[in-house]
């Protein structure tokens, strides 16, 4: 689970200056336990908008409207849906992230973007998109810094 994957944000939409932003958002979700909550996510996204300002970091316009749509119960998380296989996995769907374009780290305490679909969460595959990918990457680590 990630925190894109909560909020239903797919990174194929965001455009690829807020990416750090985004990773940005990954870790701040999961400095905080990986809440799952309304009410919870609603702080934390107030807070990263906030941190975003203070670093110097874009975030794409979702977070925003998410944050507006948990604040007027138009949309909720679906932490209490138990059930994997209710999510529809498109046929040309990335098989590593399954469509959602980015995949959490083994040690679970950061994320990163899908290299093989390069957040796109289609499949794609070359030495160019994978090249791309880690510049992404490495742009959003000297971000953290
Ligand atoms: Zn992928």
């Amino acid at each position: 689970m990630t925190l894109c994957s909560l909020l239903e944000i797919k990174l194929s939409l965001v455009n690829p200056e807020d990416h750090a932003g985004v990773m940005l958002a990954e870790r701040m979700w999961t400095a905080a336990g990986q809440p799952a909550t309304r009410r919870e996510l609603i702080a934390l996204l107030e807070r990263f908008i906030v941190e975003c300002g203070k670093n110097g970091y874009t975030y794409a316009p979702i977070f925003l409207r998410r944050k507006r749509e948990m604040q007027r119960r138009d949309w909720a998380p679906r932490e209490t849906r138990h059930e994997e296989p209710t999510m529809q996995v498109a046929a040309d769907a990335c098989p590593e992230c399954k469509g959602i374009g980015y995949v959490a780290a083994a040690d679970g305490a950061s994320g990163s973007l899908c290299k093989p679909c390069l957040g796109r969460g289609v499949k794609q595959n070359g030495p160019a998109a994978i090249g791309r990918a880690e510049q992404l990457r490495a742009r959003g680590e000297r971000g953290a810094q």
